[in-house]
């Protein structure tokens, strides 16, 4: 194996571990961006959001939704970003699915992370008819 979650899924590479079953591993991401920022893992070998199926999908998703008002409650976070990465020019570097959960806190001291979105000047009219074409 060469892929470092599938080994960590495996119990073979050691990890903080926050939450396991039978399909999901939940840990602490090594290069933390928040206090408390976790990754949701499928043990099962997928390349990222798009290629998984609904079962894993439902799964992880489900894992990251109960994790988060765990994580929320427990450390004080008064919110939660959630964000996959799929693809070399959006960031992803580990190329086994995995969901970033990143506590948030009104003490930006326990954050080290900047997400900032456009706008863009477009013609949404023109973006919509190449999506629908
Ligand atoms: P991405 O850039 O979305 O592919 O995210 C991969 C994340 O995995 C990064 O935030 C890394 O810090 C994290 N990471 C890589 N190796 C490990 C590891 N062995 N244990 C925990 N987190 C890891
Ligand atoms: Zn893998």
């Amino acid at each position: 194996m060469d892929c470092i979650f599938c080994e960590i899924a495996a119990g073979n590479i050691p990890a903080k571990k926050v939450f396991e079953d039978d399909d999901v591993i939940a840990f602490l991401d090594v290069n933390p961006a928040s206090f408390g920022h976790t990754l949701v893992v499928p043990k099962q070998h997928v390349r990222n959001f798009m290629e998984a199926d609904a079962a894993t999908i439902g799964k992880v998703f489900g894992v990251a939704s109960a994790l988060g008002r765990v994580l929320q409650e427990k450390l004080g976070a008064s919110g939660m970003n959630l964000l996959s990465n799929a693809g070399e020019s959006a960031g992803q570097t580990v190329d086994h699915f995995h969901i970033h959960l990143i506590p948030r806190y009104d003490d930006r001291t326990q954050e080290a992370l900047t997400l900032e979105f456009g706008p863009m000047d477009l013609d949404l009219d023109q973006v919509l008819a190449q999506i629908q074409h």
